[in-house]
């Protein structure tokens, strides 16, 4: 299949140097200064341009991007973005093949060219719809492979489908009914959960007993307003995820009832989609019983899309909105974020467009829109109404309990997996902020854009033409709610501030938060501001403040009456359907309201906000003033207001109205004690207290795993933690996950080592620094042993490699809670109930082990977990699993112990024997 006549030079670029393959099949190693001159003036193969681009410090580079090509020839199909993936996913090396070496990388390419392109002359290549009208659109575009693509295609006969004509349209459907009332027996649980784990497979007592508690939360409620809850910690291993998908498909099998099963993570979303193939393993009965929920700003939003295609978009975001609408043809869900999009597509565009084309600014028109009947988050919604099992996230969960717009999305059994996370999801869901940023979208909705747009945005006007010229009533509402608007931010407020110029009286309220949050801030005067974001007390205000605050409220009140008062006319029309209401008119106006009531809470809750300021602070609340930055450069200012315990609203809005719910994780407990799960998981404010149930893992920690805490490396010695990753990275042959509690240090020591590791062989990614998406740069490090990845919080919490890829996790040291405004005011309320430090230790261990939960995924895994920390207090010990052995050292013995491993691992990998416990001395702790 290999062809040569492609008349392009492929060029790689890693960390270690730049190879150039010319069309004669020669391959050499060049200069920098030589591949840049190259890239100007040739088109070049390459794979990735936007990484490429950054590893030459030619961030304009473009070319011939193989990544591009593989999106057209296989949408929606995915291959891990890296020479090894895409040479696997061709087919040019074995699934087991190692990484080739960097000199053979850039001929490879060109053969990986030839092998994409002769896919397309493959006659029953199944993604053949679509493809030519596809590539003429993207040639008028300019696409670099569009000459290529189209000498392979024939124009066909007839004219093709196009998109939209594609896709299947949603069948109304009558609401569900209500679930019976139903006790599960533990012994039908028990042979369903066996069932599930299939003949032969070992029978975990822990899974078992798990399944039993689960099962007994969907019994009938006995009381109103206080759900069946149960609190499960189940320690790595447990098979918790079967252990209460057995009851809750019995469950819904017996009653006609759907479980929401809500996770934090896309890694588990994915993991309990795969799980769920074991209960329904007829592909059409699954589609049918298992729907997997996001919010809506994850789903390709059809109207955007053709708006983007029909010259909303120009250059390069044009060349992604065809890509989009050929992955649209082929996608099962138009999941755009974590579906089968390839995470690394949008990122190829720089992320330019992208958000244009999901509904991430709820600009919906509901039924007014043409693809409404082939909408995909339509399509998800009624799915979801009548599916057995719904997976989504906490955030949607909140969200559709909150908003209730989904009346029909049967929220009355849930399971929080990833049930620690349910604090900080609350916390962000109740949260309220009034920032530039947020004012400018409301202006923007109500008024319209306010540069010449070629885009659909349209203002409020705009958008109601007809209600505003046949009713008198709701014409005047609109007209005063867009004189009002006009006294938000506009376009260009952040220079204005910065130039003292603000313009009304909103962005004079923002240019006075700004001046008070730079006087304030201790950072911006102590010489420790490292650009990134400030704030500031919402305490003792100048007159000139407060002012400013009233004459906000009172631009947020003329805005909020009219408001409210076309919600009514909206509301009053469609009761009585007058004579000028048609179909579209009707769906325009049922569109309007349902994003009106969004519009009229934030408005009504910035008010309130603004309203309080000068007087005593609210009791439950914490505000503060901040300025958002990065890197130095302003890009948000804002009056920010979170709840002290944010699982007082939860409990009202999600557990209260609910039957049953089961909160679980590896990590609930703090010790033996619940009280922290309690106030965590928001059981403390609910009547009848939670049952709580824990089992330990079954792994063997003391054999498989030992956590090592060097002593000698310096609390902000940069140098020293930079020769500490290279040195242990290098001991353990890559494998290793690096983690970081802040940004600036982690491009520091990656700045300084990834270099040195790729000239030996050792690819060193990491987040906040490689063009990828998070997902992505996971999937690499899974996929290439030897690679070592550096990441932050995320990575922390949501990677899960089981095997030889993860043998190594490396902390910088104690992640201590950030000292911000929100955490000492927390701290404080803790304080006050007498737990100020217990609740400090509680998040340093919950994070701990979270860290350590990345390290061994299965009963084979063998790896060891690095704490870089001079004085890691001995009270934390116990984050981690009874049994593991710790041990004190320095840097030297550190390195001889992980290199000692690593040889054991590579003598015997795969041998099931403990390897560890060879390398223990008598200096073990023991937790
Ligand atoms: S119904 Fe709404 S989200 Fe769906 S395609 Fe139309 S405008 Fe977009």
């Amino acid at each position: 299949m290999t062809n040569n006549s492609l008349p392009f030079p492929a060029l790689y670029a890693s960390h270690s140097g730049i190879w150039l393959a010319d069309i004669s099949g020669s391959c050499r190693r060049i200069a920098r200064g030589e591949a840049v001159g190259m890239a100007a003036e040739t088109p070049l193969i390459v794979l990735n341009a936007v990484l490429t681009g950054q590893r030459l410090g030619y961030a304009d580079l473009s070319g011939l991007d193989l990544l591009e090509l593989f999106a057209f020839v296989h949408p929606a199909q995915f291959c891990v973005p890296t020479p090894a993936g895409l040479f696997k996913r061709l087919g040019m090396a074995a699934a087991s093949s190692p990484a080739p070496a960097d000199d053979m990388i850039a001929p490879m390419l060109r053969e990986a060219a030839s092998h994409l392109l002769s896919a397309m002359d493959v006659p029953n290549w199944p993604e053949r719809e679509g493809a030519w009208s596809s590539a003429q659109a993207l040639h008028r575009h300019r696409w670099s492979w569009s000459s290529e693509v189209l000498k392979r295609l024939k124009k066909p006969e007839h004219a093709e489908k196009w998109l939209f004509s594609r896709l299947t349209e949603w069948e109304e459907e009558p609401p569900p009914a209500a679930p019976r009332g139903v006790v599960l027996d533990d012994q039908d649980i028990i042979e369903h959960l066996d069932l599930l784990t299939g003949e032969g497979a070992e029978k975990r007592e822990g899974q078992q007993i798990y399944a039993r508690h689960a099962g007994a939360v969907f019994r009938p409620r006995e009381q109103r307003g206080s759900p069946n809850m149960l609190l499960a910690e189940a320690g790595t291993g447990i098979g918790k995820t079967l252990g209460y998908l057995a009851p809750a498909s019995l469950w819904s099998a017996e009653t006609g009832g759907s479980v929401w099963i809500s996770t934090y993570t896309k890694a588990l979303q994915r993991q309990l989609n795969k799980e769920t193939q074991r209960i329904y393993p007829d592909a059409h009965v699954l589609k049918r019983k298992v729907v997997v929920r996001k919010g809506r700003e994850n789903y390709l939003c059809l109207l955007n899309l053709e708006d983007a295609m029909q010259g909303g978009f120009s250059g390069r975001p044009a060349i992604l909105a065809q890509l989009v609408a050929r992955w649209a043809a082929y996608s099962r869900d138009g999941d755009m974020i974590g579906g089968d999009l390839p995470g690394w597509l949008t990122t190829l565009f720089r992320r330019r467009g992208v958000t244009s084309l999901t509904d991430r600014r709820g600009e919906c028109i509901y039924a007014g829109c043409p693809h409404y009947r082939k909408c995909f988050i339509e399509k998800a919604v009624r799915a979801s109404q009548h599916a057995d099992i719904v997976i989504a996230n906490h955030a949607l969960v909140m969200v559709n309990a909150a908003r209730g717009r989904e009346e029909q999305s049967r929220t009355g059994r849930i399971i929080f997996d990833e049930g620690h996370h349910l604090f900080d999801a609350a916390d962000s869901m109740f949260a309220a902020n009034l920032t530039g940023q947020e004012a400018i979208e409301i202006r923007r909705w109500v008024i319209g854009p306010e540069q010449s747009s070629k885009g659909r945005r349209r203002g409020l006007a705009a958008r109601l033409s007809d209600l505003a010229s046949y009713d008198e009533e709701g014409g005047r509402a609109i007209e005063a709610a867009r004189v009002a608007a006009n006294a938000m931010v506009s376009d260009g407020w952040l220079q204005r501030l910065n130039e003292g110029s603000p313009h009304g009286a909103m962005e004079e309220f923002f240019a006075a938060i700004r001046g008070l949050v730079y006087a304030r801030d201790e950072n911006t005067n102590s010489g420790n501001d490292a650009g990134y974001s400030l704030e500031t007390e919402l305490a003792e205000l100048p007159g000139g403040f407060i002012e400013a605050a009233a004459k906000t409220a009172n631009a947020l009140d003329a805005l909020l009456k009219p408001l409210i008062q076309l919600g009514k006319r909206l509301e009053a029309i469609l009761i009585d359907g007058p004579d000028w209401l048609d179909g579209q008119a009707r769906a325009r106006a049922e569109g309007a309201l349902n994003s009106l009531q969004w519009r009229m809470d934030t408005v009504s809750a910035w008010l309130s906000m603004v309203a309080s300021i000068g007087g005593p602070p609210p009791p439950d609340f914490i505000s503060w003033l901040g300025v958002e930055r990065f890197e130095g450069r302003e890009f948000d200012i804002g009056y920010y207001r979170r709840w002290i315990d944010p699982m007082k609203p939860f409990a009202e809005i999600v557990l209260k109205p609910a039957h049953g719910v089961i909160t679980t994780s590896a990590t609930l407990k703090t010790g033996d004690d619940w009280d922290g799960a309690m106030v965590r998981s928001g059981a403390v404010h609910l009547e009848r207290p939670p049952q709580t149930f824990a089992v330990p893992s079954p792994f063997d920690y003391a054999a498989q795993a030992e956590i090592l805490i060097v002593t000698d490396i310096r609390r902000g010695d940069i140098s020293g933690l930079a020769s500490a990753y290279a040195g242990l990275i290098q001991a353990s042959g890559g494998g290793a996950l690096g983690l970081f509690t802040a940004i600036k240090r982690l491009r520091t020591v990656h700045g300084r080592i990834a270099d040195r590791l790729a000239e030996e062989g050792l690819p060193l990614y990491a987040q906040h620094i490689d063009p990828i998406d998070t997902g992505t740069l996971v999937d690499i490090f899974r996929d290439e042993p030897r690679a070592s990845l550096l990441g932050t919080d995320a990575l922390r919490d949501g990677v899960d490699v089981p095997g030889h890829s993860l043998r190594l996790v490396v902390m910088e040291g104690v992640p201590w809670p950030k000292p911000n405004i929100l955490h000492k005011a927390r701290r404080l309320a803790m304080t006050e109930k007498g737990g100020g430090s217990a609740y400090d230790d509680a998040i340093i261990r919950g994070r701990l082990a979270q860290a350590f939960g990345r390290l061994i995924r299965s009963k084979n895994d063998r790896g060891q977990f690095v704490v870089l920390s001079p004085a890691f207090p001995s009270r934390l010990l116990s984050a981690f699993p009874k049994g593991t052995n710790i041990r004190r050292v320095t840097l030297a013995e550190c390195l001889q112990s992980v290199q000692y491993n690593a040889s054991l691992a590579q003598q015997s990998q795969g041998d099931s024997q403990t390897l560890l416990s060879a390398n223990l001395n008598k200096d073990d702790l023991g937790t």
